[in-house]
C-alpha cells in the first residue's frame, strides 16, 4: 500500500546512510558514543521498548548499557544512580524508561538528568529550547515524527494541523514543531467538545490519545494525513495504535502503520540524539 508511511523503512534508512556513518566518524576519533537506559521493575511493554532500542544501538554501533531496578527500588538509590552517570564522562546520553512504578515522581526523575545527557529530551531545559526553535536535543517521539514527514516530503506549511493529546512528550512538543514548520494547529483533549469537527478539518492528523483503535474513519477528512502514535498491546496478542486503521487508511491518503509507524521513528531519534551530543563534545 503506497499510501502507508512506514517508519521502519525510513528509520532504517536513515540508519544506515546517516547515523552509521557518523558513530564511523566518531570511533575514527576515538570516541564511541555510549547510551545507558535505567529499566524500572517487569513492565513488558517497557521492556519490548527497550529491547527495541538496544537492537538500534547495536546496529548503528553506540555503545549500550542497560541498568536493570527492581519494582521496589527506593528513589534514593535511582538519584544516586543519575548523579553517578552525570558525572561519568564515557557516557554520552541516558534515560529513565517510563512509566515508572507510582512511587516514584517522573518529575523529579527528569529534572535530575543533566540536559546535556538527556537524550529523550524531556528536561525543562531541553524542551523549553525546543519552544524556543533552537536546535537542541528534542523529545524522541515529536522529532521522529518530523523527521518522518519531512522524510515522506509532506507539505505542512499553510496546512491544518490537528493533534489531539497534550502531553507533554508527545502532544505539545509536536504541535510546536508543527507551528514552527508554519502549519496552523490545533490541539485538542479531553475536554475539547465535539473532537470530531476539528478531526474532520484536519489535513494533518495527529492521534497521541493513548485509547486502542480511538479514532475511526468517520471522523476525518478524505485525503487527510494520518499520524497514529498510540501503541498499545491487547490481550488478544495484537498490536494496534490510537486509530481504527481499517476505516482510516481508506479516506486517508498516507496513515503510519502501528507496529511500524511512529515507534522506529522515536528510536532513530533517540540514536541520532546520543549521536549527536558525543559529536558536541568535540
Ligand atoms: P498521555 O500522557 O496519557 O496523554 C494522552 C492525551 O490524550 C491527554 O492530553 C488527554 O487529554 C488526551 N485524551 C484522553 N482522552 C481523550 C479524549 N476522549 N478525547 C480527546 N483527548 C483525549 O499519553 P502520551 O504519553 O501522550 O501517549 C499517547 C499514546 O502514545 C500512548 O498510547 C502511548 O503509549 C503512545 N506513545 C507511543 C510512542 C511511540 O514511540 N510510538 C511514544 C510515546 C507515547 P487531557 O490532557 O485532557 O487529559
Amino acid at each position: 500500500m503506497d499510501k502507508l508511511l512506514s517508519g521502519k523503512a525510513i528509520a532504517h534508512n536513515i540508519l544506515e546512510h546517516d547515523l552509521i556513518p557518523r558513530v564511523e566518524k566518531l570511533i575514527g576519533q576515538g570516541i564511541t558514543p555510549k547510551l545507558v537506559v535505567l529499566l524500572i521493575g517487569n513492565d513488558t511493554a517497557s521492556e519490548s521498548y527497550v529491547r527495541q532500542k538496544e537492537k538500534a544501538a547495536l546496529e548503528v554501533g553506540i555503545e549500550i548499557e542497560i541498568l536493570r531496578f527492581s519494582e521496589n527500588v527506593e528513589e534514593g538509590e535511582i538519584f544516586r544512580t543519575i548523579e553517578k552517570l552525570n558525572g561519568d564522562d564515557s557516557v554520552h546520553g541516558f534515560f529513565v524508561q517510563f512509566p515508572v512504578p507510582r512511587h516514584l515522581s517522573r518529575e523529579k526523575i527528569t529534572a535530575s538528568i543533566d540536559p546535556q545527557k538527556d537524550v529523550d529530551g524531556l528536561s525543562a531545559q531541553n524542551l523549553g529550547e525546543l519552544f524556543q526553535g533552537k536546535s537542541t536535543l528534542q523529545c524522541c517521539t515529536p522529532k521522529g515524527i518530523l523527521t518522518l514527514l519531512e522524510h515522506e516530503s509532506v507539505e505542512i506549511a499553510g496546512k491544518h494541523a490537528v493533534v489531539i493529546g497534550r502531553s507533554n512528550n508527545v502532544g505539545k512538543p509536536v504541535a510546536t514543531l508543527l507551528l514552527q514548520k508554519n502549519a496552523t494547529v490545533t490541539v485538542c483533549h479531553s475536554h475539547t467538545n465535539n473532537l470530531e469537527k476539528y478531526t474532520q478539518q484536519a489535513d494533518i492528523l495527529v492521534v497521541a490519545v493513548g485509547k486502542p483503535e480511538f479514532l475511526h474513519g468517520d471522523s476525518i477528512k478524505e485525503g487527510c494525513i494520518v499520524i497514529d502514535v498510540g501503541i498499545h498491546h491487547l490481550k488478544n496478542g495484537k498490536i494496534c495504535g490510537d486509530v481504527h486503521f481499517e476505516s482510516a487508511s481508506k479516506k486517508a491518503s498516507k496513515i503510519t502503520p502501528v507496529p511500524g509507524g511512529v515507534g522506529p521513528m522515536t528510536v532513530v531519534s533517540l540514536m541520532e540524539n546520543t549521536i549527536q551530543v558525543a559529536e558536541n563534545r568535540i
